[in-house]
């Protein structure tokens, strides 16, 4: 620790605790595109710029097909009005028109319309979906009752079909339930199927297969077929099938077109208009989220649903992707306790529940805001997962022989009208979904398709403490009791203390954690240089006492000060190519805050092994932060090539934002500091390193994608001061944004060596690596296999 005055070599603007979110208020922009306007699908290659721009125009890239080379060149198919693209064009972004056999999408589509779809229907026609449902309920009367849960904003009644033994006798929710939602996006015709066919099944199955018999008997299964009637029903019209939101006639001019429709999986109350990114104000936009939070009566209809029955789990089934989706959507990179339950349910890459699909946080790649999961979680207690079923592409190409063929595709959301290949993606997904319905009775110890249990602990390891006195986390089971905390100093007697739940940070925590909870406890009265071995125990009735695994860490000689200077120079790494072993310029910060007052210690990032400060071990004990990263372009580690990065970049990152979460203040600074963490998915890591990520084609390699450095409010701003002696540069967004995720990602500071997105999903699960799960601390991604930035917008 060092003490010394005030210096004024640059002048450093704090990280402040974290703004508040104000949510954006929806604009009603007048605009041609009414009319003859029709969506479409268009492709094109765009360079990186091009993408920007489409990005910054309110595209949703996030649904779109988008395959970039190693050139940096993307491949898009976007679905667009006819105003959108035209708009794009005159910013230099040149679309055509999808043409397959020489017809467009809307040609072929109107087409197709026109002669009947085989086996697809829509709701409302005579023998529809809606007369379907209400005649099954009428054919088993001894385990099934109709239910309409409310009115589209047409009038259509929304219905469910509840299945439970005594159906009609036994209060709605009384039985642990499981709700099964289809079509709230209207083009995804694949749900409806998905949720009717299970509905047979299971109805089917009763009396004479036991599992269901039991699950009838012992749970209420919930189907509801169709959540948006109205703009499903629409997508049967000609020339609409490409139609994705409810029938709200936006500008009130008395007809449906490109500038109407709320997208109802963005409308939800919870995070409702958080930023930008995960939803949108522009009515045009497939993912306009409506005026104010709950406006539409379809999300009106679901929200007393939801409430009324207090669901255990929802699988809300949208497409088209091959990802199953669970967890936090606001928020990119941000694992909560109840993922434990999702983990076991989901599986993971290597050996995902659902064949071919990839398990994930909802938003590890993309974000949503007033999403229905994240909804229900919070805010009644429903376990929510979206499955993004199976692309025209994929289902065509499942059957080798048949008269379907991937390259016939006019667009991934038009699953193909063949009776086999729906059956064939129904059957893929029945056993995930009966796991879950059967789970319903005890959440927290799920039946696991892919033969995982849920842990009674996992903690939350480090190796270093900058603290005599450090707190530790532990992610455990709420239903153990008597849990505590013990630890050891240098191997004398061990000590037992109580344990608080952490009830979240400023800005996230405390969400998603009915079933687990994050616990911390003390350790006191350790010295620098002392080693301290930790783990927690709790009693699980029936089953005694159960301990977590133990990790131990040592304390750092240097600590004490108020300031922490994060030295993240990489002066052992690549890029570029530095002499020297620890960090140059990491003195040069200490007496200048020194100067200023204030006491200091020193994480030097090259002499720690390389890895990222955990923020309780090191973070935790500190006022302030000022993290530098010197002459250091990119953290790169030896073998890596231009358009790769460490692991420890996303890690660092992920560290200041949970310290920044829990009122810490951080000052970020360097010739280049965040580019790595800016450049938007333009480099690429390993999850799972060691090894790092050596080639960006490598599907172990996913991109770096978080909302950290988009900071920037009133009040709010991350000023990125230079080393001393050198000119600062600024990051500052000039959006109403708000951290950590404000708007500002559409102006890409740092132009990417190679910019590059891995092809659509892993091949063969074979191919993709293990999950590496929580082997990092808490906060690494679940995924090891590379993917698809393109998806469906859940
Ligand atoms: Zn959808």
């Amino acid at each position: 620790m060092r003490t010394a005055r005030l210096a004024t070599a640059c002048v450093l603007t704090l990280v402040g605790a974290l703004a508040l979110a104000v949510p954006a208020e929806a604009q009603a922009p007048s605009r041609p595109g009414g009319g003859q306007d029709k969506l479409e699908v268009y492709v094109g290659t765009l360079t990186p710029q091009q993408l920007e721009t489409t990005r910054s125009a309110g595209v949703d890239l996030a649904e779109a097909a988008v395959s970039t080379d190693k050139s940096g060149n993307s491949a898009v198919e976007l679905v667009l009005s006819g105003y959108q693209a035209a708009k794009l064009a005159t910013k230099g972004v040149k679309l055509s028109p999808k043409k397959v056999e020489g017809k467009t999408a809307s040609q072929a589509l109107r087409e197709q319309s026109a002669q009947g779809w085989s086996a697809f229907r829509s709701y409302s026609e005579p023998g529809g979906i809606r007369d379907e449902f209400t005649a099954t309920a009428a054919r088993y009367p001894k385990i099934a009752k109709l239910v309409s849960i409310g009115k589209s904003i047409n009038g259509q009644p929304i219905l469910a079909v509840k299945v439970t033994k005594h159906a009609r006798n036994v209060e709605d929710g009384k039985r642990p339930a499981t709700l099964f939602m289809g079509a709230q996006h209207a083009r995804e015709w694949i749900t409806p199927e998905m949720v009717r066919r299970l509905m047979h099944h299971v109805l089917g199955g009763y009396g004479t297969d036991a599992e269901i018999t039991k699950l009838v008997d012992t749970t209420e299964l919930w189907f509801l077929p169709v959540a948006n009637p109205d703009g499903y029903d629409y997508t049967f019209t000609e020339g609409n099938r490409l139609w994705r939101k409810n029938l709200r006639d936006n500008d009130g001019d008395g007809q449906i077109t490109t500038l109407d429709g709320v997208d109802l999986n963005r409308n939800f109350g919870y995070k409702w208009g958080y930023d930008n990114e995960g939803s949108s104000t522009d009515l045009a936009s497939d993912t306009f989220r409506g005026t104010g939070p709950n406006s539409e009566p379809e999300t009106q209809a679901l929200d007393r649903f939801f409430r009324r029955l207090g669901f255990e789990f929802l699988i809300n089934y949208h497409s088209a992707a091959e990802l199953l989706l669970y967890g936090v959507g606001w928020q990119q990179s941000t694992p909560t306790p109840d993922d434990e339950i999702y983990k076991a349910l989901a599986g993971d890459d290597a050996n995902p529940a659902i064949p071919g699909y990839d398990p994930d946080i909802s938003a590890e790649l993309y974000i949503t805001n007033g999403d229905t999961d994240s909804h229900a979680t919070v805010k009644y207690g429903t376990l929510g997962f979206t499955p993004e079923m199976s692309t025209c592409q994929t289902a065509s190409a499942s059957v080798p022989d048949d008269e379907w063929e991937p390259e016939d595709c006019v667009s991934s959301f038009i699953f193909p009208d063949d009776e086999d290949l729906i059956a064939a993606e129904v059957a893929k997904n029945i056993p995930f979904a009966l796991a879950v319905a059967k789970s319903a009775v005890d959440p927290d110890e799920p039946v696991s398709v892919v033969g995982r249990t849920t842990p009674d602990f996992v903690i939350d390891p480090f190796d270093v403490s900058y603290g005599r006195n450090q707190p530790v986390a532990t992610i455990a089971r709420r239903a153990l009791k008597d849990v505590r905390m013990h630890f050891v100093i240098n191997g004398a007697r061990p000590k037992t203390v109580d344990v608080k739940e952490w009830k979240g940070g400023e800005k996230y925590g405390g969400t998603h954690d009915d079933y687990y909870a994050e616990l911390r406890g003390k350790v006191t009265g350790a010295k620098p240089g002392d080693r301290v071995e930790v783990w927690f125990t709790g009693r699980k009735p029936g089953k005694g006492v159960v301990a977590s695994d133990h990790f131990t860490y040592t304390v750092n000689s240097d600590i004490g000060g108020q300031v922490l200077v994060l030295a993240a120079e990489d002066v052992t790494g690549l890029s570029p190519v530095q002499t020297g072993t620890s960090a140059k310029y990491a003195g040069d910060h200490v007496a200048a805050i020194n100067k200023a007052g204030y006491t200091t210690d020193v994480y030097d990032f090259d002499t720690q092994g390389r890895k990222a400060p955990h923020h309780l071990g090191v973070l935790s004990h500190y006022k302030a932060v000022v993290w530098e990263t010197g002459d250091d372009v990119i953290t790169r580690s030896a073998g890596q090539v231009p358009g790769t990065t460490t692991r420890s970049a996303l890690e660092t990152e992920l560290a200041v934002r949970d310290y920044l979460n829990e009122g810490g203040k951080a000052l970020v600074g360097g010739q280049n500091a965040l580019l790595a963490q800016s450049a938007n998915g333009a480099y690429f890591y390993n999850p799972a390193a060691p090894p790092e990520c050596t080639d960006p084609d490598d599907l172990a390699c996913l991109p770096l994608v978080n909302d950290f450095p988009s900071t920037g409010s009133a009040r709010t701003r991350t000023s990125v001061a230079a080393a001393p002696g050198r000119t600062a540069r600024t990051t500052r967004s000039t959006a109403p944004g708000r951290w950590p995720d404000g708007p500002a990602r559409s102006t890409p500071r740092a132009r990417p060596e190679t910019r590059r997105t891995p092809p659509r999903s892993c091949p063969r699960p074979a191919s993709c690596r293990p999950t590496s799960s929580r082997s990092s601390p808490a906060r690494s991604p679940v995924t090891g296999c590379g993917r698809a930035r393109h998806r469906s917008t859940p």
